[in-house]
């Protein structure tokens, strides 16, 4: 039954992780921070359907910005503007969450901020070195809602 289900699914956000849900780094749509907003990068954006759209710097791992596809309303591809000068103007903040979050604490989450959309890192500390964080992707508050309304 579609009731049980959905009691079944918002029970299971206290033992579910941001990592059981993430989007991967490698299937995340991103723009390289040194981009140029012309005609084809504007294009790619728009036909990605996504409307937050995080901005790395050299690796992909390396995220330093965030741009909303409402930034670029007053855009005009013609005139080639770097993405650094959208990016500079509306400084969205970032906000990162441990992978080992727990979908409650992260619905909380979303629910007092302003932005529905964070960085997923985790400590990586397999290995010989120093014990560094590693970004694994992203996780927006339609994942943890799918958490819950998913029916098998
Ligand atoms: P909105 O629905 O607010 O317009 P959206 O469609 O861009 O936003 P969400 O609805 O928040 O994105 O998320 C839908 C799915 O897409 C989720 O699984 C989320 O992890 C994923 N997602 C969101 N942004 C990106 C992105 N830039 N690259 C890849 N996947 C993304
Ligand atoms: P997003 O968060 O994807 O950028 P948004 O902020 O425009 O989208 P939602 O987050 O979907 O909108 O909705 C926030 C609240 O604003 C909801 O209560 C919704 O009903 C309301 N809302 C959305 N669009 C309008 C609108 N055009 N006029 C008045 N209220 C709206």
């Amino acid at each position: 039954k579609e009731e049980l289900n959905i009691i079944q699914g918002a029970l299971e956000l206290r033992t579910k992780t941001v990592e059981d849900v993430l989007t991967p780094l490698t299937d995340c749509f991103m723009l390289a921070a040194d981009a140029v907003l012309d005609f084809n990068t504007m294009t790619e954006i728009m036909q990605s359907g996504y409307t937050r759209i995080p901005v790395f710097e050299i690796e992909r791992s390396n995220i330093v910005d965030i741009l909303f596809v409402k930034d670029l309303a007053f855009v005009d591809p013609d005139d080639c503007t770097p993405l650094k000068t959208i990016t500079q103007f509306y400084k969205h903040p970032l906000h990162c969450v441990f992978s080992d979050t727990k979908l409650d604490a992260m619905l909380e989450e979303f629910k007092k901020g302003k932005s529905h959309l964070a960085i997923v890192q985790r400590v990586n500390n397999e290995g010989e070195g120093d014990p560094f964080y590693e970004v694994m992707g992203l996780v927006t508050l339609e994942d943890v809602i799918e958490e819950i309304i998913k029916s098998e």
